[in-house]
């Protein structure tokens, strides 16, 4: 039997905190379903409770972090599902081959990313995560061991992607690497004035920082380099500010940020830089103070878009909210996962302090996005009800019997499923 450690834990959004039981396998061989409630966890960037199990078991992934293969010549790569972003590129960028997809942080794990079919500043161009996934071995609830792919077992394939760990636990990762000739990034800011200007810049990359008080924001394009660039990342370990964040200090600094970003029109990048500014600050999640925070992020498809971002500023500026960090992303198709984040349109992500009127004004985000047939992003969320859950992914009901046929005891459940009543 394996020892347990009772510890409060959290995701990065610091809210909520939750007491889980804690198990931390040391070998692939030790990895299976622990107890009759446990979910797996790996890094723990997601925001909210999806890696979180309260007064149940939690499974560690982190010592589970072993290559397994490197093609060097097809950029191919098989690691345990532990396996950081960070460590996986720290092998395959001096081979000369990249993530196909990233997201803006690299402490993520390799099973973090599939399960939540992460999407990065590329999603229009090459679609999430699982779309580049080759395969991927899965622990299921009765303890056998079995391939997915999407022509294995693809339809538990397309339940895992983007399943937030339900279907079981990722136990190794196939991964098709794209080819890298340098560590830079050509990088372009545009100021944006008005939010509809944003369509006008693309590039392989694309991002836009907003400025959620005056609705505009820095459009941000950038490619890997063609020619060979020497270039160094910039320092990291960097503290976060001393000032705690409050109306006043974070409508001061996106005015700020506007006016020094929008300076900047070329530049060269380190793809360090580029890809995970926030990396380089530790504990930036600290700032946000006790209460922790929350980020939320919803997609509105394309048809109205920038309808329904306006009128989720609108919201904000009403209630006097404002949020620290906010972008925005245009999304290409989706990926299949039954229950992945992207469709395609425009996601809109905004890191907003908890309080006591948050859940109130989450809940009013959620009328907007449901009105715009537009959801919310499961990595992210702390605060969903299950039946708003239920009208924002059509294909629940899809994923729910392959679920019910193979974790017929909803062994695999974590706070987020129990919330949003996924698997009963
Ligand atoms: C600074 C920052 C920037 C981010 N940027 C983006 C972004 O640009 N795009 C984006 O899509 N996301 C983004 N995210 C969210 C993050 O990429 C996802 O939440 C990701 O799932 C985190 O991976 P993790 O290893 O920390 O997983 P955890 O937070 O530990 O877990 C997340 C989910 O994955 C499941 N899981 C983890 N490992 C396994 C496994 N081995 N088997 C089965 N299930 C597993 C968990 O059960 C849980 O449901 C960002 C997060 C941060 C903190």
């Amino acid at each position: 039997m394996m020892r347990t450690l009772t510890k409060s834990i959290s995701g990065w959004g610091r809210y909520p905190v939750q007491s889980c039981e804690l198990l931390r396998p040391e070998k692939y061989a030790d990895l299976h379903a622990y107890t009759d409630s446990c979910i797996a966890r790996g890094q723990g960037r997601s925001y909210g409770d999806a890696s979180l199990n309260k007064d149940h078991a939690v499974i560690l992934t982190e010592r589970l972090n072993r290559f397994v293969r490197f093609d060097h010549q097809k950029g191919i790569i098989a690691a345990e599902a532990g396996l950081s972003l960070q460590e996986l590129l720290a092998v395959i960028v001096p081979a000369g081959w990249f993530l196909p997809v990233t997201p803006g942080t690299q402490f993520v794990s390799l099973g973090g990313c599939v399960a939540a079919d992460v999407h990065g500043k590329n999603h229009h161009r090459v679609g999430s995560f699982g779309q580049h996934v080759i395969s991927f071995k899965l622990i299921l609830a009765d303890e056998s061991h079995i391939t997915c792919s999407p022509g294995e077992n693809s339809e538990i394939f397309w339940a895992t992607i983007g399943g937030m760990g339900l279907t079981g636990i990722i136990g190794e990762v196939t991964l098709q690497l794209i080819p890298l000739k340098n560590q830079a990034m050509r990088v372009e800011h545009h100021a944006v004035n008005d939010l509809a200007e944003m369509g006008y810049y693309d590039d392989d990359y694309t991002v836009t920082w907003l400025d959620t008080q005056r609705e505009r924001g820095i459009a941000m394009t950038a490619h890997h380099a063609e020619n060979p660039v020497k270039i160094k990342p910039k320092k990291s370990g960097l503290k976060p500010p001393s000032f705690l964040l409050n109306n006043y200090s974070i409508k001061l600094f996106n005015n700020l940020y506007f006016m020094r970003q929008s300076r900047k029109a070329k530049f060269t990048s380190h793809y360090q830089d580029y890809f995970y500014p926030l990396d380089a600050i530790k504990n930036w999640n600290t700032m946000y103070g006790k209460k922790g925070f929350v980020q939320y992020q919803a997609v509105f498809p394309k048809s109205s878009a920038l309808i329904g971002v306006q009128e989720i500023l609108k919201l904000m500026r009403k209630n006097n909210a404002v949020s620290f960090l906010s972008v925005l992303k245009r999304l290409g198709k989706p990926s299949g996962g039954l229950l992945s984040f992207p469709i395609e349109g425009l996601t809109l992500a905004m890191d907003i302090a908890f309080d006591h009127n948050t859940l109130k004004l989450l809940r009013e985000f959620d009328h907007i996005v449901l009105a715009h047939q537009g959801r919310v992003y499961l990595a992210k969320d702390a605060c969903l009800s299950a039946k708003n859950f239920r009208s924002m992914y059509p294909h629940y009901e899809k994923f729910l019997k392959i679920k019910h046929k193979i974790d017929p005891k909803n062994i695999f459940q974590s706070s987020l499923s129990k919330r949003l009543e996924i698997g009963h």
